[in-house]
């Protein structure tokens, strides 16, 4: 019989991938062991805490049941959200079907929560592209600014810290509610971590004390042990087609705080009056409740993958945000590949890796609201979900894709192996390079 190490070689180069990618990949893994035992570490840890917040709250088989229409009295709905509220540590949720994305629970936590009048601030400079519109930052209808709220911006001063000075000069009687966005997204400041969160709250609170602290937590949710809401937001917010919906929900988004902004959130949501007690799972829960239950081993197989992806390209001579060594704050990884074809050739082999879709190419395209065009691969069973092992990134210097995902790490490291191998095709890297750089560093 082969050995188990021959016989996935095999299988790899039975789909394309050569044995020198191989070869450079098991070289780099070899140096990750204690890396993927901290990730292993977390996930443990995370991994209790969600099953602790599932059986103090009783979660049982009644659990799952489907409601229609107005969905009152929905037992499952209710017993969700307190799995949500006990494992981040808040005392109120609102998780729900009707969030439609991450967009839209953000929405949903800023408009409830901000009256005519009232400063929104960001002290970390510029919010995720998508919240322009919601902000008013480029006029939409129905934005914040719209209705009256003024919105203020600190940026980061240029090693990626907080500006401390300005942000306790741009704190005033209007200032209502602080957000704060934990990923970069789609910008090269770094991420913060959940300590780095927790200071400047405990700073901004020391200035304004009645202020309402907001966390967009999307793609940070497990990564570390503690979650921004245990060191003093108000309200997390996130998307369930990215880290805490583990990949089995097929929509959503949450908001987990404090009684008082939930309070006012599903009265944003629904109607006032109406509230939390309406609004019908259609038969969604199992999948809420398990993808939860599946999260903290997800976001370690996705954290695998964008450290090991890190290793191989640093390794190769790109640079990478987060560097190799550093640490993780969100499941994002950049790679500056330099050059279209390498963009292109990196996307094609993160979509030939996929279980779905995997036959197609991806192409760039003009996506309204962007300058450049942009590609993007993704073969995922949810659209658009981005828990999925998926990569894009705008057609512009220095080229950087952005990586994600992975509901598995032995996906993710197959779709890494197969960018480089696509790299390699395009006749971008060479073989003997990939030689050379396994020997030396
Ligand atoms: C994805 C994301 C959003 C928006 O979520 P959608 O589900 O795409 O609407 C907001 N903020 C950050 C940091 C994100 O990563």
């Amino acid at each position: 019989m082969m050995d188990n190490g021959l016989s996935t070689q095999a299988m790899y180069h039975s789909m394309g991938i050569s044995p020198q990618v191989f070869a450079f990949g098991e070289k780099i893994l070899a140096g990750l062991r204690q890396r993927f035992e901290e990730v292993d570490r977390i996930a443990e840890f995370n991994q209790a805490k969600v099953i602790d917040a599932m059986q103090k709250n009783r979660v049982n088989a009644a659990c799952f049941a489907a409601t229609t229409g107005y969905g009152y009295d929905d037992m499952g709905r209710e017993v969700l959200e307190k799995v949500y509220a006990a494992c981040f540590g808040t005392e109120a949720a609102l998780v729900r079907p009707q969030i439609t994305c991450g967009t839209h629970a953000l929405a949903v936590a800023l408009s409830a929560n901000l009256l005519p009048g009232d400063e929104l601030l960001s002290p970390v400079g510029r919010p995720y592209d998508t919240l322009e519109e919601v902000i008013g930052i480029r006029p939409s209808p129905c934005s914040l600014r719209e209705y009256g709220v003024r919105y203020r911006q600190v940026d980061l001063l240029p090693d990626g810290s907080f500006d401390y000075d300005r942000i306790r000069a741009a704190i005033g009687e209007h200032t209502r509610l602080v957000t704060i966005q934990r990923s970069k997204g789609y910008q090269t400041r770094p991420s913060f971590s959940v300590a780095q969160i927790g200071e400047l709250i405990a700073f901004i609170r020391s200035i304004k004390p009645s202020v309402i602290c907001m966390v967009d937590n999307c793609y940070g949710e497990f990564v570390e042990a503690q979650e921004p809401s245990q060191v003093g937001a108000d309200m997390i917010v996130g998307s369930l087609i990215k880290n805490p919906g583990g990949g089995l929900a097929p929509i959503g988004g949450y908001i987990c705080g404090t009684e008082a902004c939930i309070r006012r959130c599903a009265f944003r949501l629904s109607a006032p009056g109406l509230g939390q007690e309406v609004g019908a799972n259609l038969g969604i829960l199992p999948a809420f409740f398990q993808g939860f239950f599946s999260a903290p081993t997800v976001v370690a197989s996705a954290l695998k993958g964008a450290i090991f992806a890190a290793h191989v390209y640093e390794r190769l001579g790109f640079r990478v945000v987060p560097g190799a060594a550093e640490g993780r704050h969100d499941i994002i990884q950049a790679v500056e590949l330099g050059s279209r074809e390498a963009m292109l050739a990196f996307c094609a082999g993160i979509q030939a890796a996929a279980p779905v879709d995997s036959y197609v190419r991806p192409e760039p395209w003009a996506m309204p609201g962007y300058d450049d065009e942009v590609v993007m691969a993704a073969g995922a069973f949810v659209q658009g979900s981005s828990i999925e092992l998926s990569a894009d990134g705008p057609i512009r210097p220095p080229f950087a894709v952005y990586f994600q995902g992975g509901l598995t790490w032995f996906h993710a490291k197959l779709g890494i192996l197969m960018s480089l191998q696509k790299i390699c095709d395009a006749g971008l890297i060479s073989y003997e390079k990939l030689e050379d750089a396994s020997v030396c560093g």
